[in-house]
């Protein structure tokens, strides 16, 4: 746990929040500014800033499995995954998470 990371806080449940999925290992929940008519976040319930400070690679299957329950969840057929890494990627929550965004049209690159 890290002292003033909000999604720590969410993930140990000091903030209420309604969980699309969750296990021994992860979260998911709702943007609170969503990108898209589906935007949810998933989170390992272990603290890392992001990619980069992960140390321990069970983490990232942690996060992709709860990537699949969630859209199972969702019953998203067809989603986009994103994250973040750093303020200038656009990273501004510094505990690690994955984007998961549905509901419309996601090709990349636009256009
Ligand atoms: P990123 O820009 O990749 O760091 O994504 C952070 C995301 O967290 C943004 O899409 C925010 O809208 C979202 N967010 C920030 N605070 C909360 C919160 N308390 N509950 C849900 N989503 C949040």
């Amino acid at each position: 746990m890290s002292e003033d990371c909000i999604f720590c806080k969410i993930a140990k449940k000091e903030i209420p929040t309604e969980f699309v999925y969750e296990d021994e290992n992860v979260v998911s929940f709702r943007d609170l500014n969503p990108q898209a008519p589906v935007h949810v976040l998933v989170i390992p319930k272990e603290h890392y800033s992001s990619i980069r400070e992960v140390t321990d690679k069970e983490v990232f299957a942690h996060l992709m499995y709860g990537v699949q329950k969630t859209a199972e969840k969702l019953n998203l057929k067809e989603f986009r995954t994103v994250i973040n890494t750093g303020a200038a990627a656009g990273q501004t929550v510094f505990h690690i998470h994955v984007h998961v965004l549905a509901g419309r049209d996601l090709l990349w690159p636009p256009g």
